[in-house]
């Protein structure tokens, strides 16, 4: 179940001469009686634990609460968890010199690999103890792990790879929230392929979709790790611009209108014929929406405004409700100059 990668070890004093048999009998006998307790109380830490660790589905509670138990019993100064693939890392408490690493699997499945560090050096049963407590955790684990899995698919599109719109409601509100409590205001940015049916109906649906996953990946390529993309429906997106103010946010729009409009999609196998496609974006920004629904409303009748305008450009309302644009232009998608 736990591989011990890295293991410290202190090895005790054997007894071996005659004049210690006795002593050795009693210790002996002692340690049975001891044992017996020892078992008990064992058994009652990891019954313990396991009705802790299964008070929870979420990966990070879950090593707060084995964490919690450990530096409780095995006097544990920090916690260190990891699944590369899977994009998890959690650290928790202070790392100090004497570390054991494991890596996790349970039957064939990998389930990442865990740190942990204290002052002292780990006594062999001091580990033994340790991966008692660690076979307790892999099950939950990979309950936790399969839940966060089945929670991701439900909120992701499975053509582009982004968040859905279920997501983004659940982001958005969350968004909401700080910006109302600490008053860091966010923006919305909607974003529509200009005449994307056109490239559907002379190319097919599937050069459709790969224009689609282009203009996602060219979306998420654009935006800052802490500005999330979301599909929000056929060939409509929105991003949420974190603590941006309306300037910061113009400036994020264009990048991605630029490279979006960039960007040349292949229309067949070999590649030598391409398609250009442009967006329109509609921005708003929180500090003068009245909740999330008029925050999106308002990024969608920006847009609308963008597409009457010409097409490939961004617009954003205002506080006073008027629209403000960047800059007038250009080709659209099926290559027409305005
Ligand atoms: P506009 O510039 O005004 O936005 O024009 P448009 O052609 O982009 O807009 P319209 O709403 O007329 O067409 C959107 C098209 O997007 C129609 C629909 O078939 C297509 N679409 C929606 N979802 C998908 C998808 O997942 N894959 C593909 N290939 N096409 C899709
Ligand atoms: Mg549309
Ligand atoms: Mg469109």
């Amino acid at each position: 179940m736990a591989t011990n990668v890295n293991q410290a070890s202190e090895v005790g004093t054997p007894l071996s001469t005659e004049a210690s048999v006795n002593k050795r009998n009693i210790v002996s006998s002692a340690v049975a009686a001891n044992a017996s307790t020892a078992q008990q109380d064992e058994s009652n830490i990891q019954l313990k634990l396991t009705s802790l660790l299964q008070t929870t589905l979420k990966i990070e509670p879950l090593f707060d609460l084995f964490f919690g138990q450990l530096q409780h019993l095995l006097k544990i100064n920090s916690c260190s968890y990891s699944f590369q693939e899977k994009n998890i890392t959690i650290k928790l408490g202070k790392v100090s010199t004497h570390t054991t690493d494991y890596s996790l699997r349970l039957q064939d499945s990998y389930l990442g690999n865990i740190v942990f560090s204290r002052k002292q050096r780990f006594a062999t049963e001091e580990l033994e103890h340790l991966e008692g407590l660690l076979s307790i955790l892999i099950y939950p684990l990979r309950n936790a792990l399969s839940y966060r899995d089945a929670i991701q698919q439900a909120l992701s599109d499975p053509l582009t790879g982004l968040a859905n719109r279920g997501a983004l409601e659940q982001a958005i509100a969350h968004q909401w929230q700080m910006a109302q409590r600490y008053e860091q205001h966010f923006c919305v940015l909607m974003l529509d392929i200009d005449h994307f049916k056109s490239i559907n109906d002379n190319y097919g649906h599937g050069v459709g979709d790969n224009v689609l996953k282009a203009v996602a990946h060219s979306i998420s390529d654009t935006t800052r790790q802490t500005d999330v993309a979301y599909r929000y429906g056929g060939e409509e997106f929105v991003v949420i611009l974190n603590k941006s103010a309306l300037s910061g946010a113009l400036i994020i729009a264009e990048r991605i209108r630029e490279n979006v409009a960039a960007l040349s999609v292949p229309v067949d196998a070999k590649g030598k014929e391409k398609v250009k496609v442009t967006i329109s974006i509609g921005g708003s920004c929180s500090s003068y929406c009245s909740d999330t629904q008029d925050l999106l409303r308002q990024a969608d009748k920006v847009l609308y405004c963008a597409k009457n305008a010409g097409r490939n450009r961004v617009e954003f309302s205002s506080k006073e409700g008027n629209t403000h644009t960047q800059r007038d232009f250009l080709v659209t998608a099926d290559g027409r100059q305005h």
